[in-house]
This record gives C-alpha cells, sequence and structure tokens, in this order.
C-alpha cells in the first residue's frame, strides 16, 4: 500500500447554541481589530445575532452562488477599501466562496460560519465564475483558520434545502471513494460521513426544530469534505461542475445526478460500492443511496432545476475531457449522455 495523504490545518469549534461566544474568542484568537462580515440579505439576521460586539469594520452583502468575478471584484475592492484584517462568513457555500474569493487574492483569514450542509468551509478550494465557465483551483490561503459550527443556525433551512444541501455532501463522501487522490483515510471518513449523514438528515426530515438531527448532518457535512478536500474530484464533482457553470443550482444538481455516477461507477469499484452499501447498512450501495433518497423525497430531475435536454451535448463535450484517469468505470461520450438524459428526465439510474 502507497499513499499520500494531507490533513489541512485549521480549527474546528462545534458550539451549539454559541456561536457568537465562540466567534468572539476566535476572533481574539487571531488579534483581528477589523472584521468584515459576509452575508446575504437572507442570513442578515442570523449574522447579526452572532457578531454583535465584534469590531465590525464592514457588512457585505452581496453574494451570488458560484461567484460571478464582478462579485468577487466588488467585495475584494471593499475590503481592501476598508482595511479589513479577517473575514467572517456566515451562511452557505456561496458565502464562505466570496470569502475565499477574497482571501485568495489578499491572503485575509477567514472565521467560516456555515448555516448549510454544503462543507465548502473544510476545503481550500475555490471556484469563480465568468460567464457560463466555472473555474476552480487550490490555494491554502482560502482555506479558513477557523469553522464555528452552531446547528441552532441551520434551524431556518427549509427542509428542502437541507435535504439537497445535505445530499451534495454525501456526494462528497461517495466521489472520495474513487477521486484521484483518494486513499484509506478518505475513505474512513467518507464511510462516517454517510452514516451520520443518513442517519441525520431523516431527522431533520421528521422534526425541521429539533437540534439532534442538524448536529448529526453537520457533522456528517464536516467529514465529508475533509475527505474531499483530499481526495479531490472525482467524476461526480466533474459533471455538476460543468453543470454549474451552465446556471443549475449546486446543491440539488449533485442530488440529483449523484445515484446515476454511483449506477456507473459501482459495478467497477466492488470494495467502494461494499464500503458505501456497509454504511448505509444496505444490502448494496444503490439500494442504500436509493432508499435514503425516496425517504426524503430528494430532488429527482434536472428539467426541474432548468437544465433543457438540447443542453446535454454541449455538457457531455465540456464533461469528456475532465473525466479523471482514475475513474473506475471507463466513460465514454454515449455514457455520459445517457447518464445525463436519464439525470434530465428523472429515470432510474441503470
Ligand atoms: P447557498 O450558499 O447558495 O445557499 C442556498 C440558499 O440557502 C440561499 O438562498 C441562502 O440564502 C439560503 N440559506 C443558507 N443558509 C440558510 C439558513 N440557515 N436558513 C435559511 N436559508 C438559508 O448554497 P450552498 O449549497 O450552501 O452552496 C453552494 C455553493 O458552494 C456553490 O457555489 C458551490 O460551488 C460552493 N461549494 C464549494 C465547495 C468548495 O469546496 N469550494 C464545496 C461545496 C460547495
Amino acid at each position: 500500500m502507497r499513499f499520500e495523504h494531507e490533513t489541512l490545518p485549521q480549527r474546528v469549534r462545534f458550539a451549539s447554541g454559541s456561536a457568537a461566544e465562540a466567534l468572539r474568542e476566535e476572533v481574539a484568537r487571531l488579534g483581528a481589530s477589523r472584521l468584515m462580515v459576509i452575508a446575504a440579505a437572507a442570513e442578515a439576521g442570523l449574522a447579526e445575532r452572532i457578531t454583535g460586539g465584534l469590531p465590525v469594520a464592514l457588512i457585505h452583502s452581496e453574494v451570488v452562488m458560484h461567484v460571478p468575478v464582478a462579485v468577487a471584484d466588488r467585495a475584494r475592492a471593499a475590503a481592501g477599501a476598508h482595511g479589513v484584517d479577517a473575514i467572517v462568513s456566515v451562511g452557505g457555500g456561496s458565502t464562505t466562496g466570496l470569502a475565499k474569493a477574497i482571501a485568495l487574492t489578499s491572503g485575509v483569514p477567514i472565521i467560516a460560519v456555515p448555516t448549510t450542509y454544503a462543507g465548502s468551509e473544510a476545503t481550500d478550494v475555490w471556484g469563480l465564475t465568468d460567464g457560463a465557465r466555472k473555474t476552480t483551483g487550490v490555494d491554502r490561503r482560502v482555506l479558513p483558520r477557523t469553522v464555528v459550527y452552531d446547528a441552532t443556525l441551520t434551524l431556518s433551512l427549509p427542509v428542502d434545502l437541507s435535504v439537497a444541501s445535505g445530499l451534495n455532501a454525501l456526494a462528497h463522501c461517495v466521489d472520495s471513494l474513487w477521486a484521484p487522490r483518494a486513499d484509506p483515510i478518505d475513505a474512513a471518513l467518507a464511510a462516517e460521513g454517510i452514516r451520520a449523514l443518513a442517519a441525520g438528515l431523516p431527522r431533520i426530515a421528521d422534526d425541521p426544530t429539533g437540534l439532534p438531527g442538524r448536529e448529526e448532518t453537520l457533522i456528517g457535512a464536516y467529514v465529508s469534505a475533509v475527505a474531499f478536500a483530499s481526495a479531490g474530484s472525482g467524476l461526480h464533482h466533474k459533471i455538476c461542475h460543468v453543470l454549474g457553470g451552465m446556471g443549475l443550482p449546486h446543491a440539488p444538481t449533485h442530488a440529483v445526478v449523484l445515484p446515476y455516477v454511483l449506477a456507473l461507477n459501482a459495478p467497477a469499484a466492488p470494495a467502494a460500492a461494499d464500503r458505501i452499501a456497509r454504511a448505509f447498512g444496505s444490502e448494496t450501495a444503490l439500494a442504500g443511496l436509493q432508499a435514503l433518497r425516496r425517504r426524503l423525497d430528494a430532488p429527482r430531475a434536472l428539467r426541474d432545476y432548468g437544465f433543457d435536454e438540447a443542453g446535454i451535448p454541449a455538457a457531455v463535450e465540456a464533461i469528456l475531457p475532465v473525466v479523471p484517469d482514475t475513474n473506475p468505470a471507463e466513460v465514454t461520450a454515449r455514457d455520459l449522455h445517457r447518464l445525463l438524459h436519464d439525470a434530465w428526465e428523472g429515470a432510474d439510474p441503470r
């Protein structure tokens, strides 16, 4: 056995109900005195609740999914003009993504307070979009120094968004089992992520205002993102990356596409499939995923999220050259066409 594994340096505080206190301590720890608080208008109330009393120099609310370059440039200029020395991001992956865009060019440290299960806070991956093209890269400067998880901040996330976001986290786990740098440490994290998400998400669906399901899902989201950060992007992420650039919403796209990628890869990756099945406590990996999806009434078809059937050939053309060499199954243009067509209409995965 040979592998190289890098564990990213990051502080993580789990602070259900006490993010404000944890934030105060983490800001003091960084010695920051001019904070930029980034929160979308919808999360302004949450941000206000936990940043009172902090040395805030700037509140920034222009947050757009997939971080358009113009939005990043305006945020960078605002950060520079106010001389900020740390960023506190309060929100989902789009908000964390904007903080990362600023950190990428300025090196200003980030304290991330996630309010979805996207997991961006645990990775050193940044993303920007320019027109219909999404560019991603890896840079240690964008890795938040500290993550403060407070499950009470996710109580307001509606069940459908929670489900889509949680399945995005689950996709990090599944893809981490066959991504280019996948290793046994990632596999252990991924298996625990699947277990935690499969346990937490149904609890959220049954009791959206209960804390235990939210906490378990946050833990699952974190470990899944740690696995993903180490393993890199596998076939599933390459496909969703292209679809995201075409304007599809991130979390529901991941939620829809995952069973099709699993159905394609599982026969060629029996050890990974077995691991996924065991984590679900199910006979096969796909059966476990599909049972969870049915239980959660998960997003089913890309056509429900703005994907046009006529866009399939262009998507296939963009995905084919970026299919990782390490993908367990051989992938042809025909396979991708069939996969996207099935995902477009919500057919049973083959
Ligand atoms: P998002 O951040 O766009 O949030 C989705 C919606 O949920 C928004 O309308 C937001 O206002 C709302 N919301 C967020 N928290 C809420 C709460 N607690 N209560 C009520 N509403 C709330 O979506 P996302 O799925 O979290 O993130 C998607 C973005 O993150 C994409 O751009 C994706 O590329 C990026 N991402 C990056 C990485 C990485 O490693 N770089 C990993 C995962 C996702």
